[in-house]
């Protein structure tokens, strides 16, 4: 087949059949279409698939994100770690708690923090800060071992921003489930999807019960609201998507860790950075994110050739003029918005189009003569 007959690959694709529309069907025909008995349910199977004894559902990951902060205590006058290399959801919702967030350099191979910068940003705040948030970037857990060590240390709440990283694992062990708190995001390009959603997952049942209110208004009884809080509820049609698709995911990520290694055998030799895997952590590819230097050549051969890729992060996040006021020395996140880019792994691919995109990004270097 020539290049040119190959349909385009797509960057992103939600993964939906008729077990999503039966289900979501049967929700508008009860007419309960707000949060109520399907969303209970969703919240039971999620926090059993995230082994963890809680799951609250909300609107989306940003609101998952504000919601657990709350919960953990985190507000004005706290300072939070965090990583400058992220959607800017994540350092949003530190301010949106009322809180500052600091942010420390990240690992070159792994693109999430990096412990030694983050205690050295610690040290230089004479261990003044409150809370860490990680991000378990691109479907792969961060270091959780040594974080975790250095939050005891500093006796510092774990927030997970595991928006990209549903049923990732760290020792076996399922993200959101490493910290005081974990978030997910069921946005549409996802590992699942409710189309728009989060969820706030912990074994901590205060701060469960705080999420609860936080989201409703701090209701407390009918018409009794004990503290400030939100419209963040989840509605029952998003959660009857969000069970079908969860029954999914362990498929779903099975097939991204297929494409994967695909993807990877066809790329081994060339002049790329190829994901990691670091032992004991389980990837389950969000993303399959390489780096060069010729980034954006390679970004518009593959566009010519058919094949969408994206750039997951152009700009890290202490450079966005929203955070002109936070001083940040992030040198390998700033080198990493300008390397990264993001090529089609999620299970809506056949064999053939992840062959498609391997061809192109190996013809991509041949042409240019450095394959
Ligand atoms: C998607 C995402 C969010 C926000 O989730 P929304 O559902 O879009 O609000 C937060 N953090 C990260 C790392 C994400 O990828």
């Amino acid at each position: 087949m020539s290049k040119e007959t190959h349909r385009s690959v797509s960057i992103a694709a939600p993964s939906l059949d008729d077990r999503e529309i039966e289900r979501v069907s049967s929700v508008l025909e009860s007419g309960r279409l707000a949060a109520g008995e399907t969303v209970q349910a969703f919240e039971e199977s999620f926090a059993a698939y995230c082994e963890t004894d809680h799951a609250v559902a909300t609107t989306n990951g940003t609101a998952a994100l504000h919601t657990a902060l709350e919960a953990a205590g985190v507000g004005p006058g706290d300072t939070v770690v965090t990583t400058p290399f992220s959607f800017v959801a994540s350092a949003n919702a530190i301010r949106l708690a009322g809180a500052e967030p600091v942010f420390a350099d990240i690992d070159h191979e792994t693109y999430s923090l990096d412990p030694h910068a983050v205690e050295a940003t610690i040290r230089e705040r004479d261990g003044d800060v409150d809370a860490l948030l990680v991000v378990h970037l691109y479907g792969l857990p961060a270091a959780m071992a040594h974080l975790r060590e250095i939050a005891t240390r500093y006796d510092l709440e774990v927030i997970e921003d595991a928006c990209q990283a549903h049923g990732a694992r760290f020792d076996g062990k399922p993200v959101g489930a490493l910290g005081t708190v974990g978030c997910f995001s069921f946005y549409p390009t996802k590992n699942m999807t409710t189309a728009e959603g989060g969820m706030v997952v912990t074994d901590d049942e205060e701060i469960a019960e705080r999420a609860r209110r936080f989201i409703d208004h701090g209701r407390t009884g009918s018409y009794e609201h004990a503290n400030l809080g939100h419209n963040y509820r989840m509605t029952n049609v998003a959660a009857a998507i969000g069970e079908i698709q969860l029954g999914k995911l362990p498929e779903f990520n099975e097939t991204r860790r297929a494409n994967a290694r695909r993807l990877t055998e066809r790329l081994e030799g060339l002049p790329v950075e190829l994901p990691v895997e670091p032992p004991g952590r389980r990837h389950v590819y969000n993303q399959f994110t390489i780096r060069t230097q010729r980034r954006d050549e390679l970004r518009e051969y593959l566009s010519e050739q058919g094949i969408d890729s994206a750039i997951y992060y152009p700009e890290p996040i202490h450079r966005q003029p929203a955070y002109d006021h936070v001083s940040t020395n992030a040198p390998v996140a700033e080198r990493t918005a300008r390397e990264v880019l993001s090529l089609p792994v999620h299970p809506g691919l056949s064999e053939a189009d992840v062959d498609a995109v391997g061809r192109a990004v190996r013809s991509a270097f041949e042409v240019t003569g450095d394959g």
